[in-house]
C-alpha cells in the first residue's frame, strides 16, 4: 500500500484512527482458528460517511478492505490473506434506538453481541441469539456469519431477526435493505443475501433487529448418561413432546474438560451430558417443567437428573458450557473445529462417525454443541509442529465432511466458510449453485476486494 494511499486513509479517518506499525497490524492478524496474516494497515472508522470514502478509494486504488468484527470468527472469515486494510468496526459499537413500542433495535455493527441484551433486559425485551461468545463477539460479525447460538433450538438464529441492513459497496455506494416492519415483500431480499456473506459482498454498518417480549421464568437441568449414544439418541425423542428454549450436549471428553467448573460432582460413571432449559413465563415454565419431568421419568436410560437450585448454579452451568472450547487446548495446542450439522435423527450417527475416526486417526477428537438443533461442533485435536498429526487431522476433517453430506447435513451451521471450508464447498454446493454465487460475488465486487479470499 503506497504512502499516497495511507495519507488519504489517514484523511479519510485521521492519523490517530489508522495503524501502520507492524506490532499494530498484528493485533488485527488473527482470529478464532490460530491462523495470521499481516494487513498492511488497519482503520478505525466511526461513521458510515468514511467507510463510503474508504471504499471509493478501495475501488479507484484496487487495494482490498477485510472488515473485522471482534476477530473470534472461527473461519478465518475476518483474516487479511491478500494484504490490505483491515477495517476494524469495534469503534462503532453505539446502540442507535431501541423502539419499544414496535419491539426493534438499531445498531452499529461494532455492538457486542451481550451488550445489546444487557441494555434490554431492564426495558423487558430480548434479542435472543446468544452465541457462546456473546460477551465479546459484534453483532456486525454475528450478521455477516449467521451466527446462532443455544436458544436457536426455540428461538433460531441471527437470520431470523435481522430486518433490515444499511452497507456500504464496493464503490462506496450506501444501500439501505429491508424494512422497520414485521412484514415487507417488496423487491429481492437482498437483506438475507448479506446475512452470512462473510463479509464478502459488501461492509455492514447498520443492523435493524427483531426485538421480542423477555421470557421471565426458566429452569435449567443437566440429565447424566453413561453413554453418549443414550444422550444423543434422546434428543429427537424429547422435541416431539416439547421444545426447550436450550438443549445442549456435551460428550465424555468435553465434559471432564469443565468438570471442575460445574457446580456439582457428576456421578463416577457420567459419559455424557444434556443441558436442558425452559423458559416462558412462570406458570408456562411450570407446565413445561411437569410434562418434562413426567417424560423423563419413563426413561430409564438417565443415569442422573440434576436440577440448577439457584441463579448462581445456572450461572455456573453457562459459564462451564461456554468454557469447553478454549478448554480443548489443554489436549493439544491446536484443533480443527467443525460446526457441521446434521438432521437431529442423525446426531447419533455424526457421533458415532466422530468416535470412529479418532481411533482411526489417532487425534483426540470430541463433539459437543447445539443439539437441538443438529449443529455439533466436532473438535480434532493436534500439534500443527507434527506433520504427521496434520495430515491424520486434515484426512479425519475431511472423512468428517464427507459422513455430513451422506447424513444429508451441511458442512457449516454457524462459523461460515471463510478460508478453513472453502476447499470442501464443492462436497455440498452443486456446480450451478457455485457458478450463480461466483457471479453475484462479481456483481456486488467486479474487482474483487472486499475481502478476497474468502469462500470460494
Ligand atoms: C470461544 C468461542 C465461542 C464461539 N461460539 C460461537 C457460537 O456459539 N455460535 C456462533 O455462531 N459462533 C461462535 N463463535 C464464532 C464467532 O464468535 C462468531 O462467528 C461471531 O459471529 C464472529 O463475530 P466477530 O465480531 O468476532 O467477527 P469477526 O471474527 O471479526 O468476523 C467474522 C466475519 O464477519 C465479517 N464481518 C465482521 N464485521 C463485519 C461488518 N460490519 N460488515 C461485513 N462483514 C463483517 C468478517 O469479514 C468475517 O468474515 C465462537 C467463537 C469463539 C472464539
Amino acid at each position: 500500500m503506497d504512502s499516497h494511499i495511507i495519507e488519504a486513509l489517514k484523511d479519510i479517518v485521521g492519523a490517530e484512527r489508522l495503524e501502520t506499525a507492524l506490532e499494530e497490524r498484528q493485533c488485527y492478524s488473527y482470529d478464532g482458528t490460530g491462523q495470521e496474516y499481516v494487513p498492511e494497515a488497519v482503520a478505525f472508522p466511526d461513521t458510515t460517511k468514511q467507510i463510503s470514502r474508504i471504499m471509493a478509494l478501495a475501488s479507484a486504488s484496487g487495494f482490498a478492505v477485510v472488515p473485522r468484527g471482534a476477530g473470534s470468527g472461527m473461519s478465518g472469515g475476518s483474516l487479511p490473506v491478500a494484504g490490505g486494510l483491515v477495517l476494524a468496526l469495534a469503534r462503532m459499537n453505539r446502540i442507535l434506538e431501541i423502539d419499544e413500542a414496535n419491539q426493534l433495535a438499531v445498531v452499529e455493527p461494532g455492538v457486542i453481541t451481550g451488550n445489546l441484551g444487557a441494555a434490554l433486559a431492564p426495558l423487558g425485551l430480548f434479542y435472543p441469539p446468544d452465541p457462546a461468545s456473546l460477551k465479546f463477539c459484534t453483532l456486525g460479525g454475528n450478521v455477516a456469519e449467521g451466527a446462532g447460538g443455544p436458544s436457536a433450538v426455540k428461538y433460531g438464529v441471527t437470520r431470523d431477526y435481522v430486518l433490515g441492513l444499511e452497507v456500504v459497496l464496493a464503490d462506496g455506494r450506501i444501500l439501505e435493505t429491508g424494512v422497520r416492519t414485521r412484514k415487507g415483500v417488496v423487491g429481492y431480499d437482498l437483506t438475507r443475501l448479506f446475512i452470512g456473506s462473510e463479509g464478502t459482498l459488501a461492509i455492514i454498518t447498520k443492523i435493524i433487529l427483531r426485538l421480542i417480549a423477555r421470557p421471565t421464568a426458566s429452569k435449567t437441568l443437566l440429565l447424566l448418561f453413561t453413554d453418549m449414544h443414550q444422550a444423543v439418541a434422546l434428543v429427537a425423542t424429547l422435541l416431539k413432546e416439547q421444545t426447550p428454549s436450550t438443549l445442549e450436549y456435551l460428550d465424555n471428553t468435553a465434559l471432564n474438560l469443565v468438570a471442575d467448573k460445574l457446580p456439582f460432582p457428576l456421578p463416577a460413571a457420567t459419559r455424557a451430558m444434556l443441558l436442558v432449559e425452559l423458559d416462558g413465563d412462570p406458570d408456562s415454565v411450570a407446565l413445561q417443567s411437569a410434562r418434562l419431568n413426567d417424560f423423563l421419568d419413563s426413561r430409564p436410560e438417565i443415569l442422573h437428573r440434576q436440577q440448577a437450585q439457584s441463579p448462581e448454579e445456572v450461572a455456573a452451568l453457562w459459564q462451564a458450557r461456554r468454557c469447553v472450547s478454549p478448554a480443548a487446548f489443554t489436549l493439544r495446542p491446536h484443533k480443527i473445529s467443525e460446526d457441521v450439522v446434521v438432521p437431529r435423527s442423525a446426531i447419533a450417527a455424526l457421533v458415532a462417525c466422530a468416535e470412529e475416526l479418532g481411533h482411526r486417526c489417532r487425534l483426540p477428537i470430541f463433539t459437543f454443541g447445539h443439539a437441538g438443533d443438529g449443529n455439533i461442533h466436532v473438535n480434532i485435536m493436534l500439534d500443527k509442529a507434527d506433520q504427521e498429526e496434520v495430515r491424520r487431522g486434515r484426512e479425519a476433517q475431511k472423512a468428517l465432511f464427507q459422513e455430513v453430506i451422506r447424513l444429508k447435513g451441511s458442512l457449516s451451521g454457524e462459523h461460515g466458510v471463510g478460508l478453513t471450508k472453502a476447499p470442501f464447498l464443492d462436497l455440498e454446493l452443486s456446480a450451478t449453485s457455485l457458478d450463480i454465487q461466483r457471479q453475484l460475488k462479481k456483481l456486488f465486487d467486479p474487482q474483487n476486494i472486499i475481502n478476497p479470499g474468502k469462500i470460494f
